[in-house]
């Protein structure tokens, strides 16, 4: 393989592993990021540089000095509640950032881009599954600086030929089955680390956002996919762009949604320990199901998710979390 790829982002949680797999693919690989959220030594092999997004002249620099065969952008603020608090933080780096990054591309006429989108994209779901198709009608700030980019890329393609492929994530979970690299969010926000940093009593408790949700146990239901499944699909994503196609999205999940108790009871048979509960109160901005319809993404891109089951994504965050959870 004598593709050279651009990660942006890839010291954070997805970008690091997809770093991993490409090197393993045999690519070359350059890893940018500003180490806002990621970690350096999350970077397990490939040029390393330090660069942000908002420095254009930098950015130049890294395109003269490679010939990237196609680029994957990670890097991005991702917190719902603070999107809503300081929303300029989110258009400014999300949308304007990568703005930068695409006039870069162009202007070295790169081609070939996977972009990191998200569910919240659609907002309150219609139904769920939920599909391509499905009204895109984001309800924060988070959710509309993707769905943003999602736009201007289509309108990039139709100027300037930069094709792409939005990747949109249900609830990324789990960690490297290797045991290299894992999620290490400061502060951590999701569900299954806090759940688990709960089992080692790294955390005196997890607190359950509402029990009074339109679901069987009142609590939310989400679709939880393997960090490595999501890195595999942006593998085939960009080999698919290599093969010719026109930009695309696709929406990633395993199609299965688990409450937010139903996690609390894998996570506890998983680690054999007591998870202490404190019922809390609703979360702004979370709908009480959150399902993919990834056949899209099965049919087309060939994607074969190898590690569906819950238990499995929990003990390889488990694992994680024992190895490396006390010593960032
Ligand atoms: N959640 C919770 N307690 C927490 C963190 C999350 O009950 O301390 C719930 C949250 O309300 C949502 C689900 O767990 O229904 C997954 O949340 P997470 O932040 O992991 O991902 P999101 O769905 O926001 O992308």
């Amino acid at each position: 393989m004598d593709k050279t790829i651009l990660v942006v982002g890839g010291a954070g949680y997805i970008g690091s592993h997809m770093v991993k797999m490409l090197l393993a693919k045999g690519c070359q690989v350059v890893v940018l990021d500003n180490l806002s959220n990621g970690y350096r030594n999350a970077v397990v092999g490939g040029d390393f540089v330090f660069c942000d997004l908002a420095d254009k002249a930098n950015l130049a620099h890294i395109f003269q000095a490679y010939q990237f065969d196609g680029v994957m952008h990670f890097a991005s603020f991702i917190q719902v509640g603070e999107s809503v608090q300081n929303p300029t933080i989110y258009y400014q780096n999300n949308v304007a950032n990568t703005l930068n990054l695409l006039d870069t591309m162009v202007k070295y006429e790169v081609k070939n881009f996977i972009f990191s989108s998200t569910a919240a994209i659609f907002g309150e779901p219609q139904a769920v599954p939920l599909d391509e198709t499905h009204p895109k009608n984001p309800i924060n700030p988070y959710g509309l600086s993707k769905l943003m980019v999602e736009q201007i890329l289509r309108d990039y393609e139709a100027a300037y030929d930069l094709r792409s492929i939005c990747l949109r994530y249900f609830n990324a979970a789990g960690a490297d089955p290797e045991g290299q690299l894992g999620e290490r969010h400061v502060p951590e926000t999701h569900l299954i680390p806090l759940v688990l940093q709960a089992a080692s009593q790294r955390r005196e408790h997890i607190t359950i956002f509402g029990q009074d949700y339109d679901t069987p146990d009142g609590t939310c239901i989400r679709d939880y996919i393997h960090i490595n499944d999501l890195c595999q699909a942006h593998w085939l994503a960009l080999q698919q762009l290599w093969d010719g196609s026109r930009s695309t999205a696709f929406n990633l999940g395993n199609g299965e949604g688990f409450s937010v108790r139903e996690v609390i009871d894998v996570a506890k048979k998983v680690t054999g320990k007591d998870i202490p509960i404190i019922e809390g109160q609703r979360r702004d901005g979370d709908p009480a199901r959150l399902v993919a319809d990834a056949s899209l993404a099965k049919n087309t891109l060939n994607w074969k998710p190898q590690f569906a089951d819950l238990e499995t994504i929990i003990t390889h965050a488990w694992t994680w979390e024992q190895q490396h959870g006390i010593k960032w």
